[in-house]
């Protein structure tokens, strides 16, 4: 396979239970203990409602997320289950600036449910 992150070759270890599995991965061992994703939770109170923010890596530099799919989309699939009644955004990285907050604030009320968004990086 090909790894997204470092552009080089790596391969999965096939035993004889899963030889024919066509189950593929994105991103090499090496690069994902390099850059682990550290889930990270905040709420984040404004006046129409709380928004919930699930920040995936915990650095202030813009990380590339197409090698960790496999990944979000576990995350993704988790948080969708635990919160069915929310709108849940999936955005690269959020800034939590005074424009930002205004436009969350004002997606809640448009929507009239709760705001959940999960994101690369969360920068306050
Ligand atoms: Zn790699």
């Amino acid at each position: 396979m090909y790894c997204y992150k470092c552009k080089k070759k790596f391969y999965l270890k096939r035993g004889f239970l899963n030889l024919f599995d066509t189950k593929s991965k994105y991103i090499c061992d090496k690069c994902l203990n390099e850059q682990p994703i550290s889930l990270r939770f905040d709420e984040i109170t404004l006046d129409v409602g709380i928004i919930k923010v699930v920040s995936l890596f915990d650095t202030i530099f813009k990380v590339d997320l197409k090698p960790y799919v496999l990944e979000i989309n576990q995350i993704f699939n988790f948080f969708y289950k635990k919160y069915r009644d929310h709108s849940i955004v999936l955005l690269d990285h959020l800034a939590l600036t005074y424009f930002n907050l205004e436009l969350l604030s004002l997606w809640v009320e448009m929507f009239e449910k709760p705001l959940l968004i999960i994101c690369g990086v969360l920068r306050k």
